[in-house]
């Protein structure tokens, strides 16, 4: 089913996960046991990220250093195909610009539509760990808004390979990120929403956001969205915070802000149970807080403490 279809048919709020694929070399096993624990709130589908190849130095025996390229988290597509067997769950597979050529990405497309995938969240990726900005692949998307319209144009049966004629139509929901706190490289929240409004305009049905930390912002960003003429769902993003480091990291990570409150909380607490406490009642209070004001869904990052999420999911349902 399309995450649009949960949304417009659902009942009660749409909850969702986002998973990783494990690290090159670990089972699979770890995605496995973290969505059993799960599967008692039904989440209503599960987004697996993509993470690109990394240039590497690699030691060679002799004292000298080789460039190798190494993709630390493999698996994307492979990983919704056997979580949409084994939990009879939907998949959103995250899809990138960075890396891809377009042909590429029409190949992952091909196989992604064969697998009986139907959903999509189109991104443009952040810039590779030795670049400081986003270097787009020579024959790939500068923008999400342009792998928004590849997939929309396999959706019309429309191939890069121009005499493919009567080309089987895929079917996808499209997903696209949105920046409650703005996108860290945009000149302004404005300009920002500029863009996400040519997202939509090209066919994304649905937007989740970054995390937050405050829900004003959520609330300030939905309203600005709709002022711009956004009219798609926005999936509100949410994390917990649970020890000290993540106060600094999070906001250069993420361009996002973390309230003075939480901060003063955290910043009292020496004890990791306490601190852990502190992160799941915020969590807590966000959702609850959301759900009052019509948010549609939520939707959790579960890297880091999955159990907080899972205790926050216990109370609220
Ligand atoms: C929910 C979510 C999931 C994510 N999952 C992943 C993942 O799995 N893998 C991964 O690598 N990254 C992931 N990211 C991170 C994301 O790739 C980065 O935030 C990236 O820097 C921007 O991606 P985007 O799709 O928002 O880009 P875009 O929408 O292309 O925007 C990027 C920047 O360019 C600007 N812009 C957009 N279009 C134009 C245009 N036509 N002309 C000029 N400027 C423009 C925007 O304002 C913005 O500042 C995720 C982010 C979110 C919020």
């Amino acid at each position: 089913m399309k995450v649009i279809d949960h949304l417009n048919s659902a009942k009660g709020p749409v909850i969702s996960l986002e998973v990783l694929p494990p690290a090159k070399g670990k089972s699979i096993d770890s995605i496995f046991s973290l969505l059993d624990s799960f599967m008692e709130f039904n989440p209503a589908y599960i987004n697996v990220t993509y993470h690109r190849a990394e240039q590497m130095f690699k030691k060679r025996s002799d004292g000298t250093f080789e460039q190798v390229e190494i993709r630390k988290r493999p698996g994307t597509v492979a990983i919704c195909a056997a979580i949409m067997n084994k939990f009879g769950i939907d998949a959103v597979p995250h899809l990138i610009c960075g890396g891809f050529t377009k042909d590429e990405t029409e190949n992952a497309l091909i196989d992604l539509h064969f697998l009986g995938v139907k959903n999509i969240l189109a991104l443009r990726g952040d810039p590779a760990v030795n670049e400081k900005f986003f270097i787009p692949n020579k024959l790939g998307h500068r923008y999400a808004v342009e792998l928004v319209k590849q997939i929309q144009d396999l959706n019309q049966g429309i191939y890069l390979e121009e005499d493919i004629i009567d080309g089987v139509k895929s079917d996808f929901c499209i997903g696209v990120a949105g920046y409650p706190e703005k996108h860290a490289e945009s000149p302004n929240r404005d300009v920002d929403l500029f863009y996400l409004k040519q997202k939509v305009s090209q066919g994304a049905q649905y937007i989740t956001t970054q995390m937050f930390f405050d829900n004003k912002s959520y609330y300030r960003f939905k309203k600005d969205c709709t002022e711009a003429g956004i009219d798609v769902p926005i999936i509100p993003g949410l994390k917990p915070i649970t020890n000290h480091k993540q106060l600094s990291t999070i906001p250069s990570i993420f361009n996002v802000d973390i309230p003075v409150e939480l901060t003063k909380e955290m910043l009292k607490a020496t004890k990791a149970e306490t601190l852990e406490q502190i992160g799941t009642e915020w969590l807590l209070e966000q959702c609850r807080d959301l759900l009052k004001n019509g948010a549609p869904a939520l939707h959790f990052y579960t890297l880091g403490k999955p159990q907080v999420i899972h205790r926050v999911l216990k109370q609220l349902f």
